[in-house]
């Protein structure tokens, strides 16, 4: 048994990759799946699309390492969290779209919450802010709107799952009906310091608690892939949401310690340890992944439109033939001339939670192209995740030494040494950044005896780059506060 194999299904693609006994990755392809967007704000996918994806990525991998099933030990799984899947447990077929995590259909039924008696027992239940953005919304909105759903899953024939437990119910044909805390914590179902689903939260939003998978730590055999799938029987070691799995894949087991992935949004995460935080400026409680059987946990802020934005100037716009040329392109201008973009493309998450807002380009003159806009976008990336780490400054009252950074968006020097600059603040980005993937091969490898300890683990973590700050106060205060001027006109009117 030489590998781990890990599944990372992220927001646009599936990816598979190898990783040895050093925790080193030998091989990884990914297949990418289509997002639709069929009104304003809302997103969905073909759950099947995400699976075939999913195994596509998994069998090319295991080809291009010359390598076979058998000599797997055990598979992770880490995936995009939030979204929702309900499917028919006779006939494995989904009711729906996927409701994608980024999706606003649900927005108005969260205010219309936020505003009830129910709005207080929710929060403190789960950790978390009422927003579309979490799963019970979405099955609330399935169930309401699908012929027959509602009746069908009182019945008990419906089955509920993130992206993990539709991935883990798929690769064990049926045999497996679970997820782990980490994603659990996500739904708005769990009582985030039981770890148990909560009859109350259930009622709240009509979910019956036959739809649901059982819950698992992050690091524990949960299931056994099937051979069918990819030739050989693989048991399924361990579990984690993307955000909470790329914090285990920093390495960042201990209290104090935090990082910022750059994906299709941006999540920064502190390490908390056992003490469930309260956040006072609007950030999340979640589950951080974990070894022990102890609760483990963090706090959480989440940008809904990051590396995403970039992605919207390569596609919608036109001015970019890929991602990566968006670092060139940003630095070949001074500045972006008092230009502005704010991608609120489905409203602003932590700390405004403003559902409505949409995203706005401001301080447009005649001498504005398209490099001050590339630059403009990869600025309002990093302005957002400076209004993260504020708050989760001012929650614990702690300046962050240093941030540890991750993720797709990662690879661009010109972004990262810009969030430097205006975080004023040292960004270390590791020589793998593709920690999603790897922080759930280390909780599968950790669960099965191919790693022996996280201190072994701490061992394989390297800094690739350190971005120092370089700019003065003085331009950082002013850049930062046009930012704040942006912000408050993109919010919604009235709020
Ligand atoms: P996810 O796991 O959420 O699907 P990834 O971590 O793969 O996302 O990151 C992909 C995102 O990062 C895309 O939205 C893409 O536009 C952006 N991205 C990738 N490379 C770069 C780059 N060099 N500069 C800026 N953005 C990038």
């Amino acid at each position: 048994m030489r590998f781990i194999l890990s599944l990372d299904e992220g927001t646009t693609s599936a990816r598979a990759a190898l990783y040895d006994d050093k925790g080193r990755r030998t091989a990884m392809e990914s297949a990418s799946f289509a997002s639709k967007y069929p009104k304003p704000g809302w997103v969905e996918q073909d759950p099947e699309e995400i699976w075939r994806a999913q195994l596509d990525a998994t069998r090319r991998t295991l080809e291009s390492a010359k390598t076979s099933a058998a000599s797997i030990a055990a598979i992770g799984i880490t995936n995009q969290r939030e979204t929702t899947i309900v499917w028919d447990r006779k006939t494995g077929q989904a009711v729906s779209p996927a409701i994608v995590w980024q999706c606003r259909r649900t927005a108005d039924f969260c205010a219309s919450l936020s505003a009830s008696s129910a709005a207080s027992v929710i929060t403190r239940k789960t950790g978390l802010v009422i927003d579309a953005y979490f799963s019970a919304s979405k099955i609330r909105w399935i169930l309401e709107n699908v012929p027959d759903a509602k009746q069908k899953a009182h019945d008990g024939e419906l089955l509920f799952g993130t992206v993990d437990t539709w991935l883990i119910w798929k690769l064990t044909n049926g045999a497996a009906h679970v997820t782990d805390y980490s994603n659990a914590s996500r739904t708005m179902l769990m009582d985030i310091g039981l770890g148990e689903w909560d009859d109350e939260l259930l009622r709240i939003f009509g979910v019956p608690q036959a739809m649901l998978p059982r819950i698992f730590p992050s690091s524990a055999v949960a299931g056994v892939a099937v051979a069918e799938h990819l030739g050989a029987e693989i048991p399924i070691a361990g579990i984690a949401g993307d955000q909470q799995a790329a914090l285990f894949g920093q390495a960042c087991f201990r209290p104090g310690l935090s990082k910022n992935t750059y994906g299709t949004g941006c999540f920064a995460l502190l390490n908390t340890g056992s003490r469930q935080p309260v956040s006072r400026h609007k950030l999340l409680s979640t589950r951080a992944a974990s070894t022990g059987k102890d609760a483990q946990f963090a706090v959480e802020g989440s940008i809904f439109i990051g590396g995403a934005a970039v992605q919207w100037l390569r596609d919608k716009l036109g001015i970019l033939k890929n991602a990566a040329e968006s670092e060139q392109i940003a630095g070949s201008v001074e500045n972006t001339g008092g230009v502005y973009l704010v991608p609120a493309f489905v409203g602003l998450g932590s700390p405004h939670w403003d559902s409505q807002a949409r995203g706005m380009l401001s301080g447009i003159t005649q001498g504005t192209g398209r490099a001050e806009i590339v630059r403009a976008t990869l600025e309002g990336i990093a302005y957002q995740v400076r209004e993260l780490i504020e708050a989760m400054e001012a929650d614990s009252g702690e300046p962050l030494k240093e941030l540890r950074v991750d993720g797709g968006a990662s690879a661009n020097n010109f972004l990262l040494q810009f969030q430097a600059d205006i975080l004023g603040k040292r960004i270390v980005r590791p020589v793998d950044v593709e920690t999603t993937a790897l922080g759930a091969a280390y909780l599968a490898g950790l669960a099965t005896g191919f790693f022996k300890s996280l201190d072994e683990i701490e061992q394989f973590w390297q800094a690739e780059r350190v971005f120092e700050p370089a700019m003065s106060a003085v331009k950082r205060d002013d850049l930062w506060s046009g930012w704040k001027r942006a912000v408050a006109r993109c919010r919604y009117e009235g709020s």
